[in-house]
């Protein structure tokens, strides 16, 4: 479905981005990777697959390393056709500890960069008169957490920036949408329930349920697999008229 199609998806070294990238490179497209994880790996698991691939290490907080990843794909690949915006990072500290540099970091990494990257797609997704853009946003794009201010302000935020590119590219070709993960057991969730394991002396395991609990009805987590599933739909000639949506696969956190 994908074949002669090139994906660029930031944050692709691990977690949803690596799943996202495998599920849209079995369609057969090429594919861009971008992130600090393990880019061999990564590489690795892609090629299997039979891809094309290509790196760049761009910093997504950096706007002028995004331009030069964005250039790189267009003269490695001809232009990028679909774009996930999937890089982002978490901090967790109440308002009134939340570190004014840590905020800084994640509205960059998870809601700027996706500003950066899409105004610099677009012009040549306008020419091909084709585009999709899937922005990786969270159950936190739609409802919030506490101790989570920056992380659920970008999340919101990237919401508000899919339905105005969903606009602006309404009469053309170009669709662009956001997916809304619940718990995905990712290395930043991990990084989190190592954190409640901590605080409540109890092991891992323990904390995982806690996790799952509280938020998560289906006490199940979302796997990447399913949410590049998602992203390939999303790039199907029978997703031409979904536009704009915010869609959660999230074992029912915001139905409750
Ligand atoms: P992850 O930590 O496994 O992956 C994040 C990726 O972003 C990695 O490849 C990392 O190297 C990259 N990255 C981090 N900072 C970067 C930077 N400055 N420049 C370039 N790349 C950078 O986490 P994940 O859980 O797979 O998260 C992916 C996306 O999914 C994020 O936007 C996250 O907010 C979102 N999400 C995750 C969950 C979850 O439960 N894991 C739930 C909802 C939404």
């Amino acid at each position: 479905m994908l074949a002669r199609k090139t994906a660029l998806v930031t944050g692709s070294t691990s977690g949803i981005g690596l799943g996202i990238a495998k599920s849209l490179a079995r369609q057969g497209a090429r594919i861009v990777l971008n992130g600090f994880g393990d880019v061999e790996g990564a590489q690795k698991e892609l090629a299997a697959l039979g891809a094309e691939v290509a790196y760049h290490g761009a910093d997504m907080s950096k706007p002028a390393e995004i331009a030069d990843m964005m250039k790189f794909a267009a003269d490695r690949f001809g232009q990028v056709d679909v774009l996930v915006n999937n890089a982002g990072i978490q901090h967790v500290a109440a308002i009134e500890d939340f570190d004014p540099a840590r905020w800084d970091a994640v509205i960059a990494i998870n809601l700027t960069s996706a500003f950066h990257t899409t105004r610099l797609a677009i012009p040549a997704m306008r020419k091909a008169n084709w585009g999709r853009i899937v922005n990786i946003a969270s159950a936190h794009g739609l409802v919030a957490s506490p101790e989570k201010s920056a992380y659920v302000a970008a999340k919101h935020g990237i919401i508000g920036l899919t339905k105005t590119v969903a606009l602006e590219t309404a009469t053309t070709g170009i669709t662009c949408n956001a997916i809304c993960p619940g718990w995905v057991l990712t290395p930043l969730v991990q990084k989190q329930i190592e954190a409640r394991a901590q605080a409540g002396g109890i092991d891992i395991e323990q904390a995982k349920r806690e996790l799952l609990g509280e938020k998560q009805p289906s006490l199940q987590f979302v796997t990447p697999q399913e949410l590049g599933e998602l992203a390939v739909f999303m790039c199907s000639a029978a997703a031409n008229n979904v536009r704009g949506v915010a869609w959660n696969v999230d074992g029912g956190w915001v139905a409750r």
